[in-house]
This record gives C-alpha cells, structure tokens and sequence, in this order.
C-alpha cells in the first residue's frame, strides 16, 4: 500500500489536528477498498490488531497521525539547542522549557499557549496519549522541579543549583514510590543543610500535587521512550507500536468459538496459529484464507439463514444438519469422507501413522503429531490446500471434494519424492513432495494457485 506513507508524510510534517470528520472519512475509504464496497464482516478495529494479537495489522490512520504528531514532543524532550524548530516555538514561553508544558496544570498551559496553534495541538494530542496509556490520573515522575510554574519556588535561581547536582525531576526524588528523605537526597546527590527549606517546599508540592492525581505516581510507555532517545529515526513506529498494544480489541471470541469446536487451546498455541501463515509462505491469498478461516469469516448456511430468514440453514452437501462453521469445514460426513480419504495419503506419505482430528486439520495445531515428527511446515502447507479444496467448492451442493481424482499420483519411496492430487475437477491441486523440506518453496512454483 503507498497511500500511508503519502499520508503519514503530511501527517508528520504539519503539527496540526485533524477533525473526526476528516479521519472517518480515511477509514470509510479504506474499508470499502478492503471489502470491495460491500458489507464489512470483521471490524475495521479488529482488523488494525497486531498479527499476534489476531489482526492484520491494518494501518489505523487516527492512530498514525497520533503517533506522527508524538514525534514532535519526542523532540521536544531531546531538547536540541540546534533545533530552528524548537527555538521558534517556545519563544512565546519566556523561558520556560518547552517539555515543562507538558506537566503544568491545564489552566497555565492555556494561557502560556494561547498564541500558538501548534503548542495548543501539542497540548491535546499529549493529553489524548495520557488518557490512552491510561497515565491521565498519575502524577508523572518527569515533572519538572525546575522552571515548573506550578512549582513558583522551583523558577527561583535556588533551584538551578539542585539541576546542577542532578536533580531535575519528580523522578529523581522518588524511589519505589515513596519519598525520599532528606538524609537519603544528602547522600545521594550531595545536598547540604541549607538546602532543608527546599526539601520541605518540594515535599509540600509533591503531596499536594498527588492528591490531585490519584493515581499516585506514574512513567507511561511512551515517556519511556522519549527519555531515551537520542534519535528521531523510526520513532514514528515505535508509538504507533506502544499505541497498538494498548488497543483493547483481541480475538478471544474467536478462540472461545474454535474451543467449543476442538476443545481447549491455549494461549501460546493461538498467538503461533496467527502468525503461522504469515511465516510459512509468503502469498497473499494464503495468508487472506487462512486469516478468514481462522476468523471463520466464510459464510455458512447457517449464518445465511439468519442474514436471509427465508433461505434453509441445512448443509448444501448432506442436507440433513445444520450448516455451522465446524459442520461444514469437518463433521459434515461427505467432508469427514474426504479427510479420512486424504490423511490415509499422508500417511503414505510421510511413511508414518497420522492420527489427525480437526485440531490439526483445520487450525494448524501440533498437539496431534507423533513425538519426533519432522516435516511439520510441509504437512501444514499440505493440509492448507486441502481447506483449499474445501473453499472452493463451499457452494458446491454435489458434495464430492472427496478426491475424485484426489489419487495418489505417483509415489517414489525409494527416492523419498511423490507427488498427489487433492481436489475434484474444479480445483486441480498437485502438489510435488520431493524429500522433506529442503526446497519447497521454489517446487511450489509449479503449484497451481
Ligand atoms: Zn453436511
């Protein structure tokens, strides 16, 4: 796709919101691009999760342009002297750093920030990441000692001998959450008696100032990060990767679905089975089919029925049961036939007894395979166009992807390679097994797709 970055250059390069109504209008287009001006089946939200997390990692633009305009406060904590851009935006700040905004209550921030349209952006799209990292009610350990106009003792010279010694923040004089003591900041910043007044008035603040936040205190992800770059490569990414975490959406239901199906799954297996298709091969439609299936996006007879309540909910093949999800991908019985049909070939093929259920067959899990079984990718990649079949002919009302001429084509034991067809007259798959692994990819050059 190359419309993101056309955007993200525009999103990147102007520190300037964007309404709701322009965002909407970018996610309404690129979801009728993906499901071809049709109804959506899977949430446009859903499909912005992170591969692990069961999505497509689909580019959230709202998302984008926060993560884009973040690179800006990014810099703003580098602190560059040489930067044009920050020397021309914190001139009307008199002085006061332009990070210390960020820690000022609201009401100061909005008059040090009323001639700037840019700083009053900033200002949202920080608050906005806050809320979302869900830091908005802690009080931040980066809050500035120092030059803090919430803090009027701290814009005394007094205080730029303690950023001298090394104490900047609310950070440096906390430890496991707690307040140091004064005896504990002598030893370990050098402060001397003189110093007790100032101690006393930033306690004072620090308690006042928690009572407002009652979250107690608190170092987002992406304050994290800001703190430590030096460098504004990718950082783009890296928010957006800290802001797609935080994204509440995941594909339990789903797993919750296949589990009523195939019994439990558990979570390590489920996040291998989400990115498994994008690991093994590299083609689009695999990948699109796979993340369907897993989805169960296809529609079902039965699903069919509930969309259009005059049209049966029975199994085009058997026309005796319901047709859910499970019954027409395995327990239909002219499916079973088939499978039963296909994993005898295995078998043969893999010269070993293949005890293969739908865990397997359909989801792609290991737990079935015998102990020591080495060709597991390939038989994965095999079993793969076997659902092939099963899609292509999911209208089909004749029944028989059992292999009609789903034969074994040729097999040669003595030279470990054979070759088989697993697909009626509609869908001709051959696929050439010569060894193992070695190689595989560049013979499924010959496959027909
Ligand atoms: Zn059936």
């Amino acid at each position: 796709m190359n419309i993101l970055p056309r955007l993200l250059y525009l999103f990147q390069m102007l520190p300037l919101a964007l309404s709701k109504k322009v965002l909407s209008k970018l996610n309404g287009s690129i979801i009728s691009f993906i499901w071809r001006k049709k109804r959506p089946r899977l949430r446009y939200s859903f499909l912005c999760l992170p591969v692990q997390k069961g999505g497509l990692a689909a580019p959230s633009f709202p998302q984008y342009l926060l993560a884009a305009q973040f690179k800006f406060l990014t810099e703003w904590f580098m602190d560059d002297p040489d930067s044009i851009y920050l020397s021309a935006e914190s001139t009307s700040l008199k002085g006061i750093p332009l990070r210390n905004l960020l820690y000022i209550s609201s009401g100061k921030a909005t008059v040090l920030t009323q001639d700037n349209m840019v700083l009053k952006n900033m200002l949202i799209i920080w608050r906005k990441v806050r809320r979302l990292e869900g830091y908005f009610n802690c009080f931040s350990l980066l809050t500035p000692i120092h030059e803090n106009p919430d803090f009027l003792p701290g814009l005394r010279a007094g205080f730029a001998d303690w950023s001298q010694k090394g104490i900047n923040t609310v950070g440096d004089l906390v430890h496991e959450n707690s307040l140091l003591t004064f005896n504990q900041l002598k030893s370990k910043f050098g402060l001397t008696n003189k110093d007790f007044l100032k101690y006393f008035q930033v306690k004072h603040y620090i308690t006042s100032k928690l009572k407002d936040f009652n979250g107690g205190f608190g170092l987002s992800p992406t304050e994290s990060l800001m703190v430590k770059t030096t460098q504004l490569k990718c950082i783009t990414e890296k928010i957006y990767n800290i802001l797609s975490d935080l994204r509440m959406d995941n594909s339990n239901k789903i797993k919750g679905q296949w589990e009523s199906d195939v019994g439990v799954i558990d979570a390590e297996a489920w996040d291998e089975l989400c990115c498994r298709p994008f690991k093994a091969l590299a083609s689009n439609s695999i990948w699109e089919r796979q993340f369907k299936l897993i989805n169960r996006l296809y529609i079902t007879p039965e699903k069919r029925h509930i969309m259009f309540p005059a049209l049966p909910n029975l199994c085009y093949k058997c026309q005796s049961a319901v047709g859910s999800f499970f019954h027409c991908l395995w327990s239909c019985p002219v499916i079973l036939q088939f499978w039963r049909s296909l994993i005898d070939k295995l078998c043969v093929i893999f010269n070993c007894r293949l005890h293969l259920g739908p865990r397997t067959c359909l989801l792609g899990l290991n737990d079935e395979l015998p102990a020591g079984f080495r060709s597991k990718d390939l038989l994965h990649i095999l079993l793969h166009y076997a659902r092939k079949c099963i899609m292509v002919l999911w209208w089909w009302s004749e029944g028989t992807v059992a292999p009609v001429s789903g034969s074994l084509a040729s097999v040669s034991a003595p030279q470990g390679g054979c070759g088989y067809n697993v697909a009626c007259h509609h869908q001709c798959v051959n696929v050439c097994v010569n060894g193992w692994m070695t190689g595989y990819v560049k013979r499924f050059g010959v496959l027909r797709d």
